[in-house]
C-alpha cells in the first residue's frame, strides 16, 4: 500500500475522515469528520486561534456569513478573475487544470479555457431565483466588515482581523484525499497596516516566521517545510510578495498556506478607508494577508505523523492536538470492582481534559487503537489497583509503563500537557 492509502484507511478505520454520504458512492470534493477527526480538527483550529489571537493584543475575531450580497463579489473581482484555465485531454476527454497537464498519461489537449471556481446557489421562493454565491474565500468578509470592526472596537492601525470558516470552490480536479476539496474551511488573519513599503514588508517577513514557527511548533518535521515564492507569473496582479508555506506531501510538495501581502487592492475595491484619530488623516491600509487551510493542515499533521515501528502504527501527534490525552481502560471488562474504579477515574479526569474509554476486547487490541489515534496516555486499572490505589500509565511514544497514584494523575498530565 502506497503512504496516502495508508492514510486514507487509517483516517476512516479510526473515525478521523469519511467520504461524504458514503452510503450513496460518496460524493466528489466533500468529506466528513468522523469522532477522532472532529477533535483533531477544532484542536488545529483552537492553536492557530491561541496563537493568532488571544495571545497578540493587535487583533480581534469576526465570524462572517457565507452567503454574501452578490456586490461583494463582483467588486472583489471574483466573478470575473477567480478562475482556473482548464484544458480536456483530446483522447480520453478527462479535464484538468492546465497547470496539472503533466499528471497525465497522453499529451494532446484542448485549448485551455477559463472556468470560474465560485459556487452558485439559487435564493428566494419565487421564480426566477436570486443568483447568490457559496463564498469562494472567507477573505472578503472581513474586507466588507473593516468600518464595522474600527468603529465598535478600540482597535487602531496596525491591527487584525481573523477569522476561521468554510469557503467552497468549484475546483475542476479535486483529489488527493481531503487535499483539493470543493468545500473546505480556512483560517486567515488580515493585517492592517500603514501603506509603508519598509514596514510593510518587515510585518510581511515576521508572519512568515509566525506561521512557520506555528505548525513548527505543533511538532510537524522541518525538513518537509518550506517557503515557494510566488513568481512573476503565478502572484496575483494586485499582490507586491507571496510566498506558501508547502508541505512535502506524498503527492509532492503542496500548498498549506498562503502568506500575501496584498496591497491596497481589497479595501480600495470596496472603497473602504481608515482615519487616523490623532493626526485626522485618512488613508487606505495596505493589507498583509496569512491564509491556511484548516483541512489540508489536519491531513499533513496525520501525515506527517504516521509512525511504523514493526508491526506497530501510530500516530506521532503533539498532545496539544490529539483528539484525546487519556484513554482509561479497567483491564478486563467484565470485572464490576475494576470497570467501578476505572469510571470513577474517567470520570475525574475528564472534567480537565479530552479523555475516551475503552473496556473491549484485550488490553494489547485498546493500545493498538489508541495508538492509531494518537492518544499519548492509556491508564489501565488492575487488580493492584484496589490495592494500592495507583494504575498502569503507558506512554504512546516509548510504549513505557509507569505506575502513578490514582491521586496524583491529574496534576502528572497537566504537567504533561503544559
Ligand atoms: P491552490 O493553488 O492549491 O488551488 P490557492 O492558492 O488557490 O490554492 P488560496 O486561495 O491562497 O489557495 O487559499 C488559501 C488556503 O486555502 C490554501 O493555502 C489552502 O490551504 C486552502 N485551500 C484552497 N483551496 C482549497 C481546496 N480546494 N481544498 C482545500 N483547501 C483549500
Amino acid at each position: 500500500m502506497d503512504m496516502m492509502e495508508k492514510i486514507v484507511a487509517l483516517a476512516k478505520r479510526r473515525g478521523f475522515i469519511f467520504q461524504s454520504s458514503e452510503i450513496y458512492g460518496g460524493y466528489r470534493g466533500f468529506w466528513d469528520y468522523g469522532p477522532a477527526g472532529v477533535e483533531l480538527k477544532k484542536n488545529i483550529k483552537n492553536e492557530w486561534w491561541k496563537t493568532m489571537v488571544y495571545e497578540r493584543e493587535d487583533v480581534v475575531g469576526i465570524d462572517a456569513s457565507i452567503v454574501m450580497n452578490p456586490v461583494v463579489w463582483e467588486k472583489s473581482g471574483h466573478l470575473t478573475a477567480f478562475t482556473d484555465p482548464l484544458v480536456e485531454c483530446k483522447e480520453c476527454h478527462k479535464r484538468f487544470r492546465e497547470d496539472q497537464k503533466d499528471t497525465h498519461e497522453h499529451n494532446d489537449w484542448t485549448e485551455a479555457k477559463t472556468f470560474n471556481l465560485m459556487t452558485e446557489v439559487l435564493l428566494g421562493t419565487t421564480e426566477p431565483k436570486e443568483i447568490s454565491y457559496l463564498r469562494g474565500e472567507i477573505t472578503q468578509g472581513v474586507f466588507v466588515n473593516f468600518k464595522n470592526v474600527v468603529d465598535s472596537t478600540r482597535v487602531k492601525i496596525p491591527f487584525g482581523i481573523a477569522q476561521i470558516g468554510k469557503a467552497f470552490r468549484n475546483e475542476v480536479t479535486p483529489g488527493n484525499f481531503t487535499f483539493r476539496s470543493r468545500e473546505f474551511e480556512q483560517m486567515e488573519l488580515e493585517y492592517f497596516v500603514k501603506p509603508d513599503e519598509k514596514e510593510s514588508k518587515k510585518t510581511f517577513e515576521d508572519f512568515k516566521e509566525i506561521r512557520m514557527n506555528w505548525y513548527k511548533s505543533l511538532g510537524m518535521n522541518t525538513k518537509k517545510l518550506h517557503f515557494a515564492d510566488h513568481t512573476q507569473d503565478k502572484i496575483a496582479h494586485y499582490a507586491k510578495y507571496a510566498t506558501d508555506i508547502e508541505y512535502e506531501a506524498p503527492f509532492g510538495w503542496s500548498e498549506m498556506e498562503g502568506i500575501h501581502h496584498r496591497g491596497d487592492y481589497d479595501l480600495k475595491s470596496h472603497d473602504l478607508k481608515y482615519k487616523d484619530n490623532l493626526t485626522n488623516v485618512e488613508y487606505t491600509p495596505w493589507v498583509i494577508e496569512t491564509s491556511g487551510g484548516v483541512d489540508r493542515a489536519t491531513l499533513f499533521f496525520l501525515i506527517d505523523s504516521y509512525t511504523e515501528d514493526g508491526d506497530r502504527i501510530y500516530l506521532k501527534l503533539n498532545p496539544k492536538i490529539t483528539p484525546y490525552k487519556v484513554a482509561v481502560f479497567p483491564l478486563l471488562g467484565n470485572k464490576p470492582e475494576l470497570t467501578k474504579k476505572a469510571r470513577e477515574i474517567y470520570k475525574d479526569l475528564k472534567k480537565s481534559m479530552v479523555v475516551t474509554w475503552d473496556d473491549r476486547g484485550n488490553i494489547g487490541k485498546r493500545y493498538f487503537a489508541q495508538d492509531e489515534i494518537g492518544t499519548p496516555w492509556c491508564v489501565t486499572v488492575d487488580f493492584d489497583s484496589l490495592k494500592d490505589n495507583s494504575v498502569t500509565v503507558r506512554d504512546r511514544d516509548t510504549g513505557k509503563q509507569e505506575r502513578i497514584e490514582i491521586n496524583k494523575l491529574q496534576e502528572y498530565f497537566e504537567e504533561k500537557l503544559k
